[in-house]
Formats: C-alpha cells, structure tokens, sequence
C-alpha cells in the first residue's frame, strides 16, 4: 500500500434520541474521521469511538485529536506499510491510547482490502454471511417503563436484551423483567458499579438465568473478578478490563471471566481484536461485540468483525436508525428480523455519504506523505 495522505475530520452528528448517562444528557455526538488515501486513488476510512469526556476510558476526542496528529500518524510516514497487521507494530512504543490507533489502523485494514478487492469481514477471516443483533436498555425512570421498552425491542426482533444495572436498580428489576419474559436471552451490564462488598446481591442475580453480568466489578480489574466468578454460577463477561490479547490471557487464565465483550476501540485495532478471537477459540471462551454509539464507519467495522466464527452472542451492533437522524454511509445499516446482512462489497462495504460528512465537518487536517 502507497498512503499519500491521511485526513482527520471531526464531525458533530444529532442523535436520534437523547443518550443520558452519569455526567448528563447528550443530544448530539462529536467523531473523529480518519481516512487514508492511497496512490490509486482508494480511501479507507476508520472511525474514532473516543467520546468527549473520559468517563469511558482516559481518552477523550480532543486527546485522541493530538496523539493521531503529532504522534501516530507521523509513525506510518517514511517506510511504506505493507500489510495492516504492521500497524499495531509501528504504533507499539506508544503507550495506551487505544481509541486513536484503532481509528487509524481501522481505516488501513479498509484500504488494504478494497485494494484486494476483498470485503473487511473476508479480509479478516470472516465466515457468516448475517450477524445476530441485541440491544442494550438504559437505565430508566421507572420499572413500568423499562418493561415497555423491552416489549417494544422483542418486537423489533432484537436477539437479546441487556439492561445496565447498578446498587438499588437490580435484583428487583431483573425480577419483574424475569416475571415478565420468563424466557428471553437476558443479560445484565454493571458497568463497575460493585465491588466483593456486594457478593450476596450478585450471588441473588444466580436464580434467573441470566447469559451473563458484564463487567461487575472495577473497569481495570482481573483479580477480584476471577474471585467473584468461583462464587457465581452466572458466567461473567469482561468489557472495561480487556485492553489487549495479554490482558484476555491473563484473565482466562485467572478465570476471571467466562464470556468477553470485544470492542475494536478498546483494544487498539482490528489486528489485535483478530489475535483476541483466536485465543478465545482455543479456550471455548465465547464472545460479542460491544457497541460505542458508532456512526455508519465504526458500525461497518463492527459487523465485519461480528463476522468470525467465535462471535456466537449477540452484539450491541444496532442498525444505524437506532441511533441517528441520517448516519454518514449508504446504505444505512439495517436490521430484518433481528439480524445484520454482512456486506459483500470491497472494504467496509458501504458507501460514504460524503455531502452529509461534509455538512457534518467542523473542522480537519492534512497529512501528505
Ligand atoms: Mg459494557
């Protein structure tokens, strides 16, 4: 591959909805775009999941803004890259920052495989053809509330419903959802909000059949987890605690988690996301893809991903309408009966809207090689 030049882009989207969390309500997204122009004339494009507070992880947008701009693009100038799979490689002296270098490698890995003429998900090693589709429910003002907004996603055909917990809103909301729909795939995400302190509520979560808790306890630990996980007939799923194919190792091997949740951000890219996948294989660990509010960019790169053979759970991939008013690829991603067609076309396999990623810029950069 001949990189010529690298865009950055920051993009403002209205979301659909309003997206309440901890710190406030949200109406509208900020989104770093990468894309990588080749000698040919090709783009790839990659999509940054950093959001404007570090509330997630340590990197923000305008973090993520400065370590592409004068510390990870700089690395891929000079010696050409070969093969995505360099990238991580180039970007390894850095510390951290997986949000940026996965953005950057995202948009290689489209490039590399539209000049292969190859879609992302077969470039990756891809097999299914669809992707299976879940949904994730806030948490909401009322019990009453939550059950109707459960009803309406089954009616949807989401595959499965997972419902964030926290200390005062879980045993008994997973109660009346369980009383309600004593059979649906149910699963509960805690997002660290417990600590060993609370093991008698966790151990109560036992009796209804949940798939899995997300992530009980604190966003960087494997210790407690594999301590709570002997103690628990519910398989834990790791999210917040899994950066990289070490940590996915150590904590199998602790036994700190039964199921993981792979976010491309998180880890750093695609390549490592692939190495993660494959350790999970040989360990029968199962797994899912997790969702970080993507526009059209990250979601297309999700699917891809969702596509190899171990991703047997349902995702947070949701189609684009979930989120907003008009995402930034065409077509929009959509969802018929609870699945995701994976695309066949080269690269991410969408077509970018670039008069509404044009309308959407506040500002950008060039980088020439
Ligand atoms: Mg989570």
């Amino acid at each position: 591959m001949e990189i010529k030049r690298i865009i950055l882009r920051q993009i403002k989207m209205d979301l659909l909805h309003p997206f309440t969390t901890s710190v406030g309500t949200e109406t509208d997204k900020t989104i770093i775009l990468v894309e990588v122009k080749s000698a040919s004339g090709i783009s790839g494009w990659g999509e940054s999941v950093a959001i404007t507070q570090p509330i997630y992880n340590e990197e923000t947008v305008e973090t993520n803004w400065h370590m592409m701009s004068d510390h990870l693009i700089p690395l891929l100038q000079g010696e050409a890259v070969q093969h995505p799979d360099e990238v991580s490689g180039r970007f390894k002296k850095i510390r951290g920052n997986f949000n940026a270098k996965a953005a950057i490698e995202g948009a290689v890995w489209d490039l590399y495989a539209k000049e292969n003429n190859l879609s992302l998900a077969k470039a990756l090693g891809g097999t299914k053809e669809r992707i299976e589709v879940g949904v994730s429910v806030g948490i909401q003002q009322s019990e009453a509330l939550m059950l109707k907004q459960i009803e309406d996603y089954l009616k949807e055909g989401y595959k499965r419903i997972k419902v964030k917990i926290q200390p005062g809103w879980d045993i008994g909301i997973i109660r009346s959802i369980r009383r309600e729909f004593p059979k649906i795939p149910l699963m509960a995400d805690a997002n660290c909000a417990y600590s060993l302190n609370d093991l008698e509520t966790l151990k109560a979560l036992d009796e209804f059949d949940l798939m899995m808790i997300e992530q009980p306890l604190d966003h960087d630990d494997i210790i407690d987890h594999a301590k709570l996980q002997s103690q628990l007939k519910t398989p834990i799923c790791l999210d917040e605690s899994i950066h990289s194919f070490e940590d996915a190792r150590k904590a199998i091997e602790l036994g700190s988690c039964k199921i993981i949740n792979l976010k491309i951000g998180r880890v750093g890219g695609l390549t490592e996301s692939k190495k993660i996948h494959d350790l999970c294989v040989e360990h029968n660990i199962p797994m899912w893809c997790g969702g970080m509010l993507e526009a059209g960019i990250g979601r297309a790169h999700n699917i891809a991903i969702t596509s190899l053979g171990n991703f047997t759970l349902p995702g947070d991939t949701a189609p684009s309408s979930h989120y907003w008013k008009r995402d930034i690829i065409q077509p929009e991603v959509e969802m018929k009966d609870g699945y995701i067609v994976v695309p066949e076309a080269p690269g991410i396999g969408y077509e970018l809207d670039l008069e509404q990623i044009e309308a959407l810029t506040m500002y950008s950069k060039v980088f020439h090689f």
